[in-house]
């Protein structure tokens, strides 16, 4: 069209150059055993490397949290998985427990951490977690079937799925580069 001015009103971008718009980069909910804290069922972390955590890490956008010890769990714990092959959402909605190998019925613990993360992610304002993968917590990509025979499906943990369900966006460690160009 004729005279119409492209790239928007010339006023607000000469306001733009004046008053730039500030940007916060989004803090991230992570897995304290990904940054080595020993807080695994066996007493060890599970460090992850990457630059970017190093980095998110110098600018605080890191709220970390062990889901199981927040759920009141101690370490060292016995192994627990999702039982028969479902996954974190049939846990939430009451479809399946979290058993430990010894036979415990851990369930009201995971659904507690779970709900105790996702209250500190909304308390820090975080929209993104990035959180190991495997566990029957944190797993967001896969899980143990339940069998502790070292099977894994696809699924989620119940920390995972009750974050996904509230709107955070979940990642896993082999997903790191793409949660960095997210959230620069
Ligand atoms: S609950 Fe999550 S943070 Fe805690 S040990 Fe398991 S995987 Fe790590």
């Amino acid at each position: 069209m004729p005279g119409r001015a492209e790239g928007g009103n010339p006023r607000s971008r000469l306001l733009q150059d004046e008053f730039p718009l500030t940007h916060t980069p989004p803090k991230i909910l992570i897995s304290a055993c990904l940054l080595g804290q020993p807080v695994r069922y066996d007493g060890k972390g599970k460090p992850l490397s990457h630059p970017a955590i190093e980095r998110w890490r110098k600018e605080g956008r890191l709220v970390t949290i062990c889901p199981e010890m927040a759920g009141g769990m101690p370490v060292p714990r016995p192994p627990a998985e999702i039982e028969k092959g479902a996954s974190g959402l049939d846990v939430l909605e009451g479809r399946a427990r979290v058993l430990e190998v010894t036979g415990g019925d851990v369930t009201a613990q995971f659904i507690a951490g779970a709900e105790r993360a996702l209250a500190f992610a909304r308390a820090n304002g975080c929209t993104y977690a990035l959180l190991i993968d495997g566990s029957p917590s944190c797993g967001s990509v896969a899980i143990y079937d339940g069998s502790f025979s070292g099977v894994k499906h696809a699924g989620n943990g119940v920390t995972a799925a009750l974050l996904e369900k509230a709107g955070i966006a979940v990642f896993s460690p082999a997903d790191i580069d793409r949660l960095d160009a997210l959230t620069h």
